[in-house]
């Protein structure tokens, strides 16, 4: 299989050779943009400005972003380049037999594209889907058309997939978890204050306008949107808080299929698991046994018309992206402009890639790594992994607040990690998905059923181990807990994260911190619940587990006090093992910097556009964190983002950092210098 790549490659160097050559949105700056700062502010006042400041004045949010930063600059390229791919491969007659990707990168891309037919056809491709949900008579109906739309993404009432087995990581079992809400948090639904009391009354304006699009009088829309309110806020109030599901022991309840049914005796499990094709259910995890109580009671209780109405929101909110401009629109007004302050939405062309990527990620993925990411970036790549691992090593076995037992499980754990770089060594195979030129929506529908059932089919087998959780052109990273892996797409391992020719200095300050804040996840205050093998056991002896806690509850006050908008506090339970992680990453990063120049002491001394290497670690730190956001999106975010928002995520590390102030010879008292017993430390 791997062999495909360079018959790709040559196949598309045929036709074009602005596909070999990234397209870029800047003229390639340099890896640190001297004009990029405001030297008028002190570093030690401000660092995030001082840093970024002209950026910020000079930079727009374009209008169709909600946040614009570093990140999005490569999104924006990243985009660019798959476009090319898969406008390519739309133009390539191939034998799908020879070129299974390129047969349905193309065709996807050509039906999303084809905005006329689109337009033409509205909701017609879902016919079916909808006269299943009409025929409801009874509850038996009605958790038959939830299991369906389950298998086909619509994460109507609950969420139900598979998971590893928390406590026996070498297995995937059956997960049962909170869901069915149309707004991003239960917060939405149940906080009081005149803000959110608006954005529900414009959630109900928007489910009412997308139900007379579906063709009901508006008189019954609006009466059906209020009770869909209705009841999602009673899903909303018996589901836990984003800081409670943080909890990894609380979400753990196994149950046998007996037990699981006495949770909620008034539907038919073995029903549901018909539907959704799961023959051997084994043992469940329900996460929160008290959500499903709750939501056995609404599903007797509710009418089976407003559970109608509710299934039709559902079932359209999840395919209006999909479906002719009304419904685009309308959805693009509540989901973006009311939740997150966009102005315009993007064009077709890259809603499509979006959505390309998100359907058939590995597909375009493969593609996308055969042009854009060379050997040399993953070999680099690893080296700077191996020597953060190694930096995380020498400061856990000199840490003074741990003692040594713990020390050895930490060390353990550590050497367990798997790495991931790139792309995946196994691709999926999408052989029995079909993928065709439309109509759009039946293409996503079926992709979505693609993933439920590859999820479904988990049940009850080994864990395979080569599952990716991200795709290949992804600018972002991650740690999971229950793999104990560590894993960074192609997408990421780019300018202005990694410069294949930039000093060290640029390099560890960027993705060096990025590597180094996933491994601090494994021992952040979720991840440290986990061991080598990826078990949730506890490892820790009381003395360390209660040193630990000490200081993560000083990293939680901390970041307690920042306030983003006027009189909205970041949430510092909510952002607790970003945070953590965050100040553990550029720590680490900081070391492996040393470790680096102390084989090459002649750079020590080198210093570039007047700064010293050091200094340049943090300019480059600050420099990916570098943003704008709405004030709408910052007060989603704030509500449901267990980050922190970008100029905390660098002043916060670093004013608790002394190799920073160090580095710019900041004095005591100064903002961006943490007083000695309130400077926090963990890794
Ligand atoms: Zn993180």
């Amino acid at each position: 299989m791997k062999s495909f790549i360079p018959i790709i490659i040559s196949i598309f160097c045929a036709f074009n050779l602005r596909a070999a050559t990234p397209p870029q949105t800047e003229q390639n700056p340099p890896p640190l943009d001297p004009k990029n700062m405001d030297t008028s502010i002190k570093p030690g006042d401000d660092f995030f400005r001082y840093a970024n400041g002209t950026w910020i004045k000079r930079t727009e949010i374009p209008p169709e972003y909600s946040r614009w930063g570093a990140f999005n600059e490569l999104i924006e390229r990243n985009n660019d380049a798959l476009r090319v791919i898969a406008e390519q491969a739309s133009k390539t007659q191939v034998d799908p037999k020879l070129a299974p990707e390129i047969q349905k990168v193309g065709d996807y891309y050509a039906s999303g594209i084809d905005e006329k037919t689109i337009d033409a056809l509205r909701t017609k491709p879902l016919a079916e889907e909808f006269q299943r949900i009409d025929a409801i008579k009874d509850r038996a109906a009605l958790l038959k058309a939830i299991a369906h739309l389950h298998t086909i993404g619509v994460g109507a009432f609950f969420e139900f997939g598979s998971g590893q087995d928390a406590k026996d990581s070498s297995r995937d079992i059956a997960q049962a978890v909170q869901g069915g809400l149309g707004m991003p948090d239960r917060d939405y639904y149940t906080k009081q204050d005149a803000d959110m009391k608006q954005k529900r009354e414009k959630y109900v304006a928007h489910v009412t306008k997308m139900l007379t699009l579906l063709g009901e009088p508006a008189d019954k829309a609006a009466e059906d949107a209020k009770k869909i309110l209705a009841l999602e806020t009673k899903l909303a109030e018996a589901s836990r808080t984003r800081v409670q599901l943080r909890d990894p022991i609380k979400n753990y309840n196994k149950m046998g299929v007996r037990q699981l049914q006495d949770v909620t005796p008034d539907w038919n499990w073995s029903d549901y698991f018909k539907t959704i094709d799961l023959v051997e259910s084994g043992d469940v995890n329900v996460q929160q046994p008290e959500f499903f109580k709750a939501a056995n009671d609404l599903f007797r209780s509710t009418s089976l018309d407003d559970w109608k109405a509710y299934l039709r929101w559902h079932l359209i909110n999840a395919t209006a992206p999909t479906l002719s401009k009304d419904f685009v629109d309308e959805d693009f007004n509540f989901r973006e402009r009311i939740l997150r302050g966009t102005q315009q939405i993007k064009p077709r062309w890259k809603r499509v890639i979006l959505s390309e990527d998100n359907d058939i990620g590995e597909a375009l993925g493969k593609l996308y790594v055969g042009f854009y990411f060379p050997p040399e970036a993953k070999a680099r790549a690893l080296e700077l992994v191996n020597n953060l691992k190694e930096a995380l090593a020498d400061r856990i076995k000199t840490l003074e607040w741990m003692d040594e037992p713990t020390k050895q499980e930490a060390l353990k754990k550590l050497a367990a990690f798997t790495v991931k770089i790139g792309y995946p060594d196994k691709w999926l195979d999408y052989s029995l998905l079909q993928i065709d030129r439309g109509p759009f929506v039946l293409n996503a529908l079926r992709a979505n059923e693609f993933e439920a059932d590859r999820d479904i089919k988990k049940i009850g087998k080994p864990v395979d181990r080569t599952d990716w959780g991200m795709t290949p052109p992804t600018v972002n990273a991650y740690y999971n807990s229950n793999m104990n892996e560590i894993v960074f797409p192609a997408g990421i391992l780019q300018p202005p994260f990694f410069y294949a020719k930039a000093d060290d200095a640029v390099n560890y300050g960027a993705i060096g911190a990025v590597i180094g804040h996933e491994m601090t996840h494994g021992f952040d205050d979720q991840g440290r619940q986990f061991d080598a093998k990826g078990n949730l056991r506890d490892w820790w002896t009381p003395k360390s587990a209660e040193e630990f806690e000490k200081r993560s509850a000083a990293i939680v006050q901390q970041f307690n006090e920042y306030e983003a908008l006027p009189g909205l506090h970041v949430n510092g339970e909510l952002t607790q093992g970003e945070n953590i992680a965050d100040i553990g990453g550029v720590k680490l990063a900081y070391a492996a910097l040393q470790k680096a120049l102390d084989k090459h002491p002649e750079e020590r001394a080198k210093k570039i556009d007047g700064f010293t290497p050091e200094q340049r670690f943090f300019l480059s730190f600050a420099a990916i964190w570098r943003q704008k956001i709405r004030d709408e999106d910052q007060k989603m975010r704030l509500t449901t983002d267990p980050h922190s928002p970008a100029q905390f995520r660098v002043n916060g590390p670093l004013s608790d950092l002394p190799e920073f102030q160090k580095a710019y010879g900041i004095p005591d008292g100064s903002p961006m210098v943490r007083s000695a017993d309130k400077r926090v430390n963990i890794w």
